[in-house]
């Protein structure tokens, strides 16, 4: 029989099956449900979730919520709008260098993959290179950022990294910030916002054959 999504959800929330790897207690970091509207999935949460296990409390998160989406906690942590997960649910540690480690591929075949499988979204957002190849493999990381792209018969959002750290990509692609964002939080405000939702609908039924 198959599982249904709370069973899923729980056993999700126990994940230890990195915890030998991480060399640490793992946090799975998730938040949502099965009619959340906006299916967005990043890298990995950072050090800093990882204690306040809380997605998106950190530098990125701000930018990402204040900066580029330009919506007030209530809206972002409401499961009825996010679904937030990324391609490892926990924060996986630091590498010799330093330097956050990969996430580890188990997870998105474990979990992921069975969660996307019940939610009911109008769309996807992919944050960061890794997502995108994940679902995107054969596309280049620029053109899918610059672009709609559709997933499951749904739009598919892809944006660059929004660490504090990531620096070059957006001295390299200003256009980002000066015309494509500015499409992308008109999509986001259209999936969230009720009364915009119809005529996002319509708007978009044209293209969501692909
Ligand atoms: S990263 Fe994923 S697979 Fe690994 S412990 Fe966390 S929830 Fe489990």
């Amino acid at each position: 029989m198959k599982e249904d999504f709370n069973s899923l959800l729980e056993n999700l929330k126990k994940c230890e099956i990195c915890k030998e790897k991480f060399g640490f207690q793992p946090h799975p970091i998730f938040l949502g449900n099965v009619n959340s509207k906006i299916i967005q999935i990043s890298q990995a949460p950072s050090a800093t979730v990882h204690e306040t296990l809380k997605p998106f409390t950190d530098q990125t998160g701000k930018k990402l919520k204040y900066e580029w989406y330009k919506i007030e906690d209530d809206v972002f942590y409401n499961p009825d709008n996010f679904y937030i997960a990324s391609l490892a649910h926990c924060y996986p540690g630091k590498d010799k260098n330093g330097n956050d480690r990969m996430p580890p591929k188990v997870c998105f075949e474990t979990w992921i993959k069975r969660e996307l499988e019940y939610i009911n979204n109008k769309i996807y957002i992919l944050i960061g290179a890794k997502s995108a190849k994940m679902f995107f493999p054969n596309e280049s990381y620029n053109d899918l950022i610059f672009k709609n792209n559709y997933l499951n018969g749904k739009l598919a959002i892809v944006l660059p990294h929004p660490s504090p750290l990531n620096i070059k990509w957006f001295k390299d692609h200003p256009e980002f910030m000066e015309k494509r964002i500015f499409e992308i939080r008109k999509i986001v405000k259209g999936v969230l916002e009720e009364e915009k939702n119809d005529k996002f609908e319509t708007n978009t039924k044209g293209c969501l054959s692909k």
